[in-house]
């Protein structure tokens, strides 16, 4: 057995745990940048409690998914600052973590990003930054990448370090009770790829494994309930820790062929990366599953995507084959859209097939799937 296991280097979970977050900006000093959502209003009694506690606040936006010019800009505002503090959902969490990043570096995103930049290692230590997730879809909160988009390249690329890894993870999941139940299902089918994908990567390892089965059986307990019922406490609080368990397993074990078209569907779609996910899971569990049957049936692979099938059923006689249906079952009852209610097009497909293919999750996917089955996979999507 071989692996190697980081993370965030503290992790505190739990309903009010937002409670404790002046104290702990506190011991990074008394100036910070809050980095949140366009309606980032709503957590005005948080920002309201940090700044009541002596710390000089200064709030910076990210109304959409972030790009490259808003971590530039966001790293020129944070100049002088002695912590940043994400408040927010995955794109928040990802901005936070690249403007921490880059404040104390050149600044410029380009210098380090993977496949568009010049992929440099950070040469500064980056700010303390604290991670506080408002929804239970990315794990952002405990992974040592941030996702930026580049609407000049049409793609979506990683900042990544384990230098990028946060101070401390605060997670609360009180803070998701208000999620529409839209952003429910997206978010939390993301949380479940990020289980899936995980556990029958070519990565996997003994400790990431432990994670993705227990994720799972919260997510197959949990997602419709707290999908038809916000404010179900144990749904909820199950459901941000399906999210954790999801973010420490795919920052130390990778993602899959899911992953590997979300990245690049992000850049052409603009859409949210947990409604891109939560399209192509089930057509990239359905063709990954025939790839290993057709030319590694005695992969280990075929054994996990059994266990999942027992684990999302609940019926312990539950088969290989039974994790497509359910998976797709489970989709279709949280009303997710195809891609093309996003704007993809057919033509697109040989585009968005090309750039899914040399995307870094599909490395970690178990089989290296054909150009014909990657094309399956995006058309069943369609
Ligand atoms: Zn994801």
């Amino acid at each position: 057995m071989h692996f190697e296991f980081a993370t965030a280097a503290r992790i505190l979970f739990g309903c009010g745990a937002r409670q404790q977050l002046p104290t702990l900006a506190r011991e990074f000093g008394t100036r910070a940048l809050i980095v949140t959502g366009a309606n980032g209003e709503r957590f005005s009694p948080v920002l309201s409690a940090i700044e009541a506690s002596g710390i000089r606040c200064s709030r910076f936006s990210i109304p959409r998914e972030p790009t490259i010019d808003l971590a530039r800009e966001g790293a020129l505002d944070g100049r002088g600052f002695e912590v940043v503090i994400g408040i927010g959902g995955g794109s928040v969490i990802d901005a936070a973590k690249a403007i921490a990043a880059l404040i104390p570096n050149s600044g410029e995103p380009l210098d380090y990003l993977e496949v568009i930049g010049r992929g440099r290692p950070l040469e500064n230590t980056p700010l303390p930054w604290i991670a506080v997730p408002t929804t239970a879809g990315t794990g952002a909160e405990v992974t040592r990448n941030a996702v930026l988009d580049s609407p000049e390249h049409g793609v979506k690329a990683s900042l990544r370090s384990p230098l990028l890894l946060a101070r401390v993870a605060l997670i609360d999941p009180e803070l998701t009770f208000d999620l529409p139940a839209r952003v429910t299902a997206a978010t939390g089918l993301d949380t479940l790829t990020q289980l899936v994908e995980p556990y029958v990567s070519a990565r996997a390892n003994a400790l990431t494994d432990l994670f993705c089965v227990e994720g799972m059986k919260r997510v197959a307990s949990s997602l419709a309930v707290a999908f038809r019922d916000g404010h179900n406490r144990s749904a909820r609080e199950s459901m941000s820790y399906a999210s954790l368990l999801g973010g420490l397993a795919l920052a130390n074990a990778g993602l899959g062929v899911v992953h590997g078209f979300a990245a690049p569907l992000g850049g052409m779609l603009h859409a949210a990366h947990g409604a891109l996910c939560a399209a192509v899971l089930p057509a990239g569990v359905a063709v990954n599953i025939r790839a290993l049957r057709q030319r590694a049936p005695s992969h280990e692979a075929l054994t996990k995507y059994r266990e999942i099938a027992r684990i999302l059923t609940g019926n312990p006689q539950a088969e290989t084959g039974d994790a497509i249906a359910c998976i797709a079952d489970l989709v279709a009852k949280l009303s997710i859209s195809p891609l093309r209610a996003y704007g993809l097009r057919a033509q697109q497909i040989p585009e968005l097939v090309e750039k899914a293919a040399r995307a870094n999750s599909m490395k970690a996917n178990p089989i290296a799937l054909t150009i014909d089955e990657l094309t399956e996979v995006a058309e069943r999507a369609l």
